[in-house]
């Protein structure tokens, strides 16, 4: 069957980490015809616009993209591009594995977790009061006028919305997620004792959806504060972690520092019916062209992406490529060396080539 896909290849190091992913999906014998379109700098420069509506048009009509990273420009009305796509799209899961690889420098050895950030809400809902605005001082009116509570007239405020809707169909994604996936713990994170309007929320609607799933996934509690000692003390004590956005922001970067860094980190944005797949990192722009960059995080979202369209079998080659390839550590980009300045470290291209090596044997 033939697969229609999005490819968005970004910009900085995206193109060079995209074409990584596609060469490696393609090897591993999926039959896919890629859609390529434009967002970031170089859309900007051919459409005058850096999220073009024919890049959303396209993932609409597919339902699947794969994504290299996209630098956001600063003053061209985008906090961010990416955050844009997920919105524009309601993807509202962002799924961050971190796994363990034989043969990435980390602190620890065989951790396998997943994380699960709502992708819709919180202080990412981009509702900002300017210090100083009239409409600020408005609201430090209201809010004294409401709650007797003090903000002092020169500070500059952000909202942090979290809905009972949102909270639910994310808790609902990790517990199937889990049941699908045989994991046995999901993990709600939150600073309900502080925000109990909002975390409170969060928790409480976790805690009703985990009663639905109660013979089958424990569920578990834990403060995000805690949670971040916990996972750096004992982070094989945890499977399947469902965060608000901000602590999912921060708490995959921890995870994947956990597990080797950036490089290694894949992701998707998961909506109802469409998702878009995406390395954690961004656009490294000083690294742009230089074939240098790590592509495992690319190629291992490529990875999510083939498990996402039913491709099970290609995606477990793909993954036993890449584990094979790191774990020999020869032709390796230079963060997976010991020494990063190892003159034996090959290029992205190489790198690439070696996993496509190791497909065509394993097929
Ligand atoms: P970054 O992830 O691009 O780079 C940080 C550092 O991490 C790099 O200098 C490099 O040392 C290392 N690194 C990143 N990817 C690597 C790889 N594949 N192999 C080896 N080393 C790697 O983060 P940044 O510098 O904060 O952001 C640069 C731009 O990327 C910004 O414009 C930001 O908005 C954008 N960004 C995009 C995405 C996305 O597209 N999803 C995500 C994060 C940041």
């Amino acid at each position: 069957m033939q697969h229609r896909i999005t490819l968005i290849p970004g910009d900085g190091i995206g193109y060079e980490v995209s074409l990584a992913a596609t060469r490696c999906i393609e090897a591993c014998g999926v039959d896919i015809k890629w859609d390529n379109v434009l967002a970031g700098s170089d859309a900007l420069k051919e459409t005058g616009e850096l999220l073009p509506e024919s890049a959303l048009a396209s993932i609409r009509k597919n339902k699947v993209a794969l994504k290299g990273p996209i630098t956001t420009p600063i003053g061209t009305g985008f906090r961010s591009v990416n955050v844009a796509i997920r919105h524009a799209l309601d993807l509202y899961a962002c799924l961050r594995p971190a796994k363990s690889y034989v043969g990435v420098k980390s602190r620890f050895k065989d951790i396998d977790l997943i994380i699960v950030r709502e992708n819709s809400e919180d202080l990412y809902a981009g509702i900002e009061y300017e210090e100083g605005k009239p409409e600020t001082l408005g609201l430090i009116e209201r809010i004294k006028r409401d709650t007797n509570k003090v903000i002092r007239l020169d500070s500059g405020i952000s909202i942090k919305p979290i809905s009972e809707f949102a909270s639910e169909r994310i808790v609902r994604f990790a517990f199937e997620y889990a049941l699908k996936n045989k994991r046995k713990k999901v993990t709600c994170v939150h600073k309900a004792n502080i925000m109990k309007f909002s975390d409170g929320l969060f928790l409480k609607t976790a805690r009703q959806v985990a009663s639905e799933f109660s013979s089958k996934v424990v569920f578990d509690e834990a403060i995000v504060d805690n949670m971040a000692m916990q996972l750096v003390q004992k982070p094989h004590n945890y499977d399947v972690l469902v965060l608000p956005n901000l602590y999912g922001d921060i708490v995959s970067d921890l995870c994947a520092g956990l597990v080797g860094g950036l490089g290694v980190a894949p992701g998707a944005n998961i909506g109802s019916d469409m998702a878009v797949f995406e390395a954690v990192h961004g656009s490294a722009p000083k690294y742009k062209g230089k074939n240098k960059v790590n592509p495992t995080a690319m190629i291992l979202s490529g990875a999510l992406m083939l498990r996402y369209i039913g491709e099970n079998k290609a995606a477990d080659i793909l993954e036993e490529a890449v584990k094979e390839v790191i774990a020999e550590g020869k032709l390796v980009t230079y963060d997976l060396k010991p020494d990063p300045s190892d003159p034996s470290a090959v290029g992205t291209l190489e790198m690439s080539d070696a996993i496509i090596s190791k497909i065509k044997e394993n097929l």
